[in-house]
């Protein structure tokens, strides 16, 4: 393959072409200066930073749905996942959400939680914001939608188990907190923990949930200040664990004003799965 050279471009006039080349890529300036400027091993660890930038961008993305290549979703697969961006209530805490966990955004949740995609989890920030557009029908409501307008408050990530990062070693739900914080120009706090490990969720029924997850986090707050927080999850089913998330942030001084997550369920609240 002939690869040809303009005559007279010096080394650094081809690598500003590059850069001008790849802005879509969000390779800054930035980095070729410090390339140039770098000693050998940083030199390394530079091209190995601005290659994971372009390969998230060039690598061909597959649909979630049928695995064509394209896009993450593609034009045969729309009626598949299809948000419905809503309002949800847990006893006294309210929250948005950006869909029902239909089996479409199940797999669009599994997808980002298994593969870590970084186009996924924008894809969920993105239809979470658009619950904000909603109108509040009550005082509850107005006051979430007043907490997300403001600068200073915070988003509080639910934590997950450590058992659950080792499985998977990707924590969607932060990520989808960073990615919703940048959107709001609000600050990420991640204040809370599990100061005990609660037995999986999954396998109980509904106040086997509420009993599991009792005292079962603890919250540093902010700052000396009390501060107005708004806490982030993926889903969304008894709300058991928000509530126990809410009643840490509470107990420090922090103030809740309700929660977002990507998608709600109301399968284990049918009274069959009641105990
Ligand atoms: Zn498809």
């Amino acid at each position: 393959m002939g690869r040809s050279r303009e005559p007279g471009s010096s080394d650094a006039l081809r690598h500003s072409r590059l850069v001008g080349n790849t802005d879509s890529f969000a390779l800054s300036t930035d980095l070729v200066c410090a390339y140039f400027d770098a000693s050998f091993g940083d030199k390394l660890s530079l091209v190995t930073r601005a290659l994971t930038q372009i390969l998230d961008v060039v690598l061909p993305t597959s649909c979630i749905f049928c695995e064509s290549l394209g896009s993450h979703q593609c034009a045969a697969c729309e009626q598949r996942y299809q948000p419905t961006p809503q309002w949800v209530e847990r006893q006294n805490l309210v929250g948005l959400c950006a869909t029902d966990l239909t089996s479409g955004a199940s797999i669009l949740l599994r997808a980002a939680k298994d593969q870590g995609r970084t186009a996924l989890i924008a894809r969920m920030a993105h239809d979470v914001s658009h619950a904000l557009d909603l109108a509040a029908a009550n005082e509850e409501q107005e006051r979430l939608l007043d907490a997300l307008r403001q600068r200073d408050t915070h988003l509080v990530p639910i934590p997950i188990s450590a058992e659950a990062s080792l499985i998977r070693g990707f924590d969607v739900v932060s990520s989808l907190t960073r990615k919703m914080s940048g959107q709001l120009g609000l600050q990420t706090h991640r204040g809370l923990r599990l100061v005990r490990q609660p037995k999986d969720q999954r396998r109980l029924g509904v106040q086997d949930r509420f009993s599991n997850l009792q005292e079962a986090m603890g919250y540093r707050s902010v700052d000396s200040i009390s501060r107005t927080v708004v806490l982030v999850d993926d889903v969304v089913t008894t709300g058991a664990t928000l509530l126990e998330a809410a009643r840490a942030v509470n107990a420090t001084g922090d103030i809740v004003a309700g929660f977002i997550t990507f998608a709600q369920t109301r399968r284990v609240l049918d009274a069959k799965n009641l105990k």
